[in-house]
């Protein structure tokens, strides 16, 4: 039943999408690919004086797990590689063989829904308002210890919104028929009830 059942989770930054993203995946039993972190390891190893394409087109799955690709100057990274139409090629097919993988899976990105996989079973867009997403990003990061002022998160979510939302190639927007999930007034059980909620009315089951 859940054999290639792909769950596209769409969004903008710090809307919640990964949090969502990971409790759908373990609530189905599937697969999950937060695909932000292979344009966070292009945008790494560009800071690291790497060429954008080239990185792209070597990048392997083990520099997906570096802990280093959750700063704030990575993710301006990430989003300046992710306008390279190149870039965004080379890491195509990766994504889509993660999709049809047998037992389910989700992915969770920017353009998952309308470019990666258009023709997933379920699509969803989960966003809330820059100043909420801002406050989110805020409060991860000074726990983490990366003493950045609100003023500058806000600065940052709004740079990396123009920039995804702008670009030509695959540009930040719901699919057409994605279901839009605003958290800005959710708990984050809220959110994932509604995201399983519309998963299961989209004949998800268990894998
Ligand atoms: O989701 P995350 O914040 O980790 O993504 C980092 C950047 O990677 C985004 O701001 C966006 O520019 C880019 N990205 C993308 N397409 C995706 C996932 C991420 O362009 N599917």
């Amino acid at each position: 039943m859940a054999d290639g059942f792909t769950i596209a989770i769409d969004g903008p930054a710090a809307a919640g999408k990964g949090t969502v993203s990971k409790a759908v995946a373990e609530y189905f039993g599937f697969a999950h690919l937060d695909t932000g972190l292979l344009y966070r390891a292009v945008g790494a190893k560009v800071l690291a004086g790497r060429d954008a394409l080239d990185a792209a087109r070597t990048l392997v799955v083990e520099d997906l797990e570096d802990d280093s690709l959750r700063t704030p100057d990575v993710a301006q990274a990430a989003s300046k590689v992710a306008v390279i139409a190149e870039v965004r090629a080379a890491l195509l097919d990766f994504q889509r063989s993660f999709a049809a993988r047998s037992g389910g899976a989700v992915l969770d990105g920017r353009d998952i829904g309308t470019v990666i996989c258009p023709h997933a079973r379920v699509k969803l867009f989960v966003t809330a308002s820059a100043e909420i997403r801002a406050q989110r990003r805020f409060a991860e990061l000074s726990g983490r210890g990366i003493t950045d002022s609100f003023e500058t998160v806000l600065a940052d979510v709004k740079a990396r919104d123009a920039r995804d939302m702008e670009r030509v190639e695959a540009p930040l927007k719901p699919a057409d028929d994605a279901t839009i999930i605003d958290t800005s007034r959710l708990t984050i059980d809220q959110a994932v009830a509604a995201a399983v909620a519309a998963v299961q009315a989209a004949g998800g089951q268990k894998a």
